[in-house]
Order: structure tokens, then C-alpha cells, then sequence
């Protein structure tokens, strides 16, 4: 066996029952082989198996109250993975299915994501299987105020800078952000998708969609194609999927359908966007009521039939593995051109086979979804300068950001001779800084 291979099999076996874990380190460790057969040193300093090795795991009892005066209990989550580059950098998820499994994926990838921006920034991942959903605002900051009243002492603007993901958006940095500096009487940058008036940074909130939209245009770009005109298919409606949506349609694209948890809606005349953002930004509805207010649209109950409708571009902003063998069949049996995933691993490996050998252009989240934290970093570097930029300042930022992680997993595809595999030109061209930075500190 080689290298790479017993560092597999080693993780497997000491970190049983974490499949989402296993897939995304089968899926980077198996796509940088090269890369370590390049670098004979890595082996001899144990670097992959310290790569994989989180540098640090806490978990927590989160204890709260409810509206009728029940004490529930939850269970939190950091993971500070690995901060050879920079700081910890990643989200919260608030969300019931949240195990050590998937915070430990998100906060692998996160790793690699971070420094494909090119950004100073470190991997982390966080959060709790506490689910926001039909909770009174009340009973959402008795949350977020016990979480970070565990979370507090392990985290700070210059070692480990949580932000939002799903389940957390800006009303649960808010509660939690007014926690952190109760407890700590600090007015400093420790959490990113802060608002405007506490200091946010103008565009965070559009930032990883727009971003989303940014990269995938540049890769048609480069074949002499774009969005304009194409129809294209948004999985979510919440954050990501949002403005994904926005800018999409900014560029000419129609965007078709779009799903929540509970079903998805298909409007043939193209997603009246102005309808979901009051759906689901102002009154947090579902997606359901988008049906009975536009004519032309139509529901389903379920998420998996969105795959089967035809379109040029499939944007899943939503969640893991919510495209699978099926559905990936399905997308390139109606002809999809191009697949670019919003949401942290929402296609399986398999459904990642069968886009890259149907000639299917495939941008990983990593790369993909990387604007959500570029302009994370682009906020901490407001707050430690107590700088403002405007939201075009950023907005130009984030764009450059994004045509950079492109050309930059094109050429280290094209490097390691496997042109237009962006899955094998992320982790590898996101692996080698970290590697590297790795090397020079010794073995710590
Ligand atoms: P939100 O909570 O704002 O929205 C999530 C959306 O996905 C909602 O429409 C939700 O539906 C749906 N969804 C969640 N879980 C499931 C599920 N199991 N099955 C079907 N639908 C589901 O989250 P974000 O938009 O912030 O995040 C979406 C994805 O993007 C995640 O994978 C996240 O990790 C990733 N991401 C987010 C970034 C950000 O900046 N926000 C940055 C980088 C990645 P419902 O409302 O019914 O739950």
C-alpha cells in the first residue's frame, strides 16, 4: 500500500462512523497522490497524517431554555483544523443533523478552501445540532447565548474567527456576536457576516453567491460561452442560493427552479426573485408559497425531482450529497454543460465520475463556493484596520478573487497533465501552500 493509501485506511479505522469525513478525505488524499510522489519529504514528516489530523476538537453541552420552560440540551462543536496558513476560518451550521462526522468534513475542505483564496486564513468548522426552524427569536438567542458561552475562550480575532453557514445567518451572528463581547468587553473582529452597523462588511451577505457565479462565468468565458441565455437550476433558497439566483439572472441567465427541505418549485417563466427573497428573507416561509403567488410556477413535494429537469447549468446550493448517481445521470442525460456546487460537497463521488467523464465542466465548492470566505477575510481585514469599503470595493475584490482560484486549478490541472479535473487542480493547488507552510514550522 501506498502512502497516501495507508493514511486511508489508518483515518478509517481510527475515526469510525464518520462516512461524510471519509469521503472528503478519500476524495482529497486520493486526488494529491502526485503530489506526495513529487515530495518524498512529506512522507518522512508525517504530513499527511498530521494534515488530517484536526489540531484541535472541542465539544460542549449547550444548555437553554425553552418558551414553555423546558430545559433542552444540545451539542456544540469547534473544530480549529488546521491554522498553518492563518487564523481558524469557518462557519456555524445550526442544524439538527450536525455530527463530529460533518463538522469534520466541512472543516477539511475548509483547510483547502481557504487557501485557494489566497488569503491569509486557517480551516475550521463549527456548530450544533440545534435547529433554528420554528423557534421564537427568544428562544434563538437563549441559544446562541449559552452556545458562546462555551465557545468564547477558544476563540479570538487572531486565532479563530467563526462565521455563518447554514442555520446561521445574521440574526444568529448578531445574538452571538452580542454574547462574545459581553463576556469578553471586546468590540473586535471574532465573528465574520456581522451586520453593517456592528462591523459587517458591505457585500459578505451576496458574497458566495455572487462568487459562485463569478468563477463559473469565467470558466465559460474561457470556452467562449457564458450565462446569458442559459437555463439554469438553483437547489436552496437560502443564502447562497439567493444570490447565486441574483446574479445569474444580473448576467441573462433564466433560472428555473429552486428547492427548500420540504419541496421544490418549477416556474418555467423564470424564478420572480423579488417573491422568494420576501418568502424566505422577510417572513422565513416556504418555498411552497412561492406556487400559490406566481401562476406560471409550479410545486413538488421532495427535493430529488429537481434534478430531472432539464437545463444548461446546475448550481446545488443547498447541502451534502443532494446529488447522487441518479440525479447526475439524470442532469447529463437532459444536457447540462456545466455543474458548480454553491453548497460544501453536495454531489458524491460517484455523481463527481459521472459529470467529469460526460465531458461536464465540474467546479468543486472548494473553489466554487470560496467567495463566502474570501470576503470573510476581506472583513477582518476591515475590522483589524477599522476600515469601510463599499459594497463595490468589495464586490471588485471578491470578483478578482474568484477569476484568480479559476486560473489557478486550471493551470494546476493542466500541471499535473489532467486538464479541465478542477476537483484534482483545487485540492492540489490549495494543498501545496498549506503543505508547504506545514514543512517550514517543524513537526507541530
Ligand atoms: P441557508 O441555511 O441559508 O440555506 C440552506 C438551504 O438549503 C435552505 O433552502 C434549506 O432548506 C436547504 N437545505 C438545508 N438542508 C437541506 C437538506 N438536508 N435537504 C434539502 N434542503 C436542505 O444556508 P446557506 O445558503 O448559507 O448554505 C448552503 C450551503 O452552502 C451549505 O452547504 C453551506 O455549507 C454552503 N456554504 C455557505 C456559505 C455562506 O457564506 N453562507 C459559504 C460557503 C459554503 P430549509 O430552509 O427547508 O432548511
Amino acid at each position: 500500500m501506498n502512502y497516501v493509501q495507508t493514511v486511508l485506511e489508518n483515518l478509517k479505522k481510527q475515526n469510525p462512523n464518520e462516512p461524510e469525513f471519509h469521503q472528503a478525505a478519500t476524495e482529497i488524499l486520493s486526488t494529491i497522490a502526485p503530489v506526495v510522489e513529487k515530495h518524498p519529504e512529506y512522507e518522512a514528516a508525517g504530513l499527511l497524517e498530521r494534515f488530517v489530523e484536526p489540531e484541535r476538537v472541542i465539544m460542549f453541552r449547550v444548555p437553554w431554555v425553552d418558551d414553555g420552560g423546558k430545559v433542552r440540551v444540545n451539542k456544540g462543536y469547534r473544530v480549529q483544523f488546521n491554522s498553518a496558513i492563518g487564523p481558524y476560518k469557518g462557519g456555524l451550521r445550526f442544524h439538527p443533523s450536525v455530527n463530529l462526522s460533518i463538522i469534520k468534513f466541512l472543516g477539511l475542505e475548509q483547510i483547502l478552501k481557504n487557501s485557494l483564496t489566497g488569503l491569509p486564513i486557517g480551516g475550521g468548522k463549527g456548530g450544533a445540532d440545534f435547529d433554528p426552524k420554528g423557534k421564537s427569536d427568544r428562544e434563538v438567542m437563549a441559544f446562541c447565548q449559552s452556545f458562546m458561552t462555551e465557545l468564547y475562550r477558544h476563540i479570538g480575532a487572531d486565532t479563530d474567527v467563526p462565521a455563518g453557514d447554514v442555520g446561521v445567518g445574521g440574526r444568529e451572528i448578531g445574538y452571538l456576536f452580542g454574547q462574545y463581547k459581553r463576556i469578553r468587553d471586546e468590540h473586535v473582529g471574532v465573528l465574520t457576516g456581522r451586520g453593517i452597523s456592528y462591523g459587517g462588511s458591505l457585500a459578505r451577505k451576496e458574497a458566495t453567491g455572487y462568487g459562485l457565479v463569478y468563477i463559473t462565468e469565467e470558466a465559460l468565458n474561457a470556452r467562449g460561452d457564458s450565462f446569458k441565455g442559459k437555463t439554469v437550476i438553483i437547489s436552496g433558497s437560502g443564502n447562497v442560493a439567493i444570490y447565486a439566483c441574483e446574479k445569474a439572472q444580473s448576467l441573462g441567465a433564466k433560472v428555473v427552479a429552486m428547492y427548500d427541505s420540504d419541496g421544490y418549485v418549477y416556474d418555467p417563466e423564470g424564478i420572480r426573485l423579488d417573491i422568494i427573497k420576501e418568502i424566505k428573507e422577510v417572513k422565513r416561509g416556504r418555498i411552497k408559497e412561492y406556487a400559490a403567488k406566481v401562476k406560471s410556477a409550479k410545486y413538488s413535494d421532495g427535493c430529488k425531482g429537481i434534478w430531472t429537469i432539464p437545463c444548461d447549468i446546475a448550481l446545488p446550493c443547498a447541502t451534502q450529497n443532494e446529488i447522487d448517481t441518479e440525479s447526475a445521470n439524470a442532469l447529463v442525460k437532459n444536457g447540462v454543460m456545466c455543474v458548480a456546487e454553491g453548497a460544501n460537497m453536495p454531489s458524491t463521488l460517484e455523481a463527481i465520475d459521472i459529470f467529469q467523464k460526460s465531458g461536464v465542466i465540474f467546479l468543486p465548492a472548494k473553489a466554487a463556493n470560496a467567495g463566502g470566505v474570501a470576503t470573510s477575510a476581506l472583513e477582518m481585514a476591515q475590522s483589524s484596520g477599522r476600515l469601510f469599503w463599499t459594497f463595490e470595493e468589495v464586490d471588485k475584490k471578491l470578483k478578482s478573487i474568484m477569476i484568480n482560484i479559476y486560473h489557478n486549478i486550471d493551470s494546476a490541472a493542466n500541471e499535473y497533465g489532467c486538464k479541465g479535473n478542477y476537483v484534482l487542480g483545487a485540492n492540489i493547488a490549495g494543498f501545496l501552500k498549506v503543505a508547504e507552510a506545514m514543512m517550514a514550522h517543524g513537526v507541530v
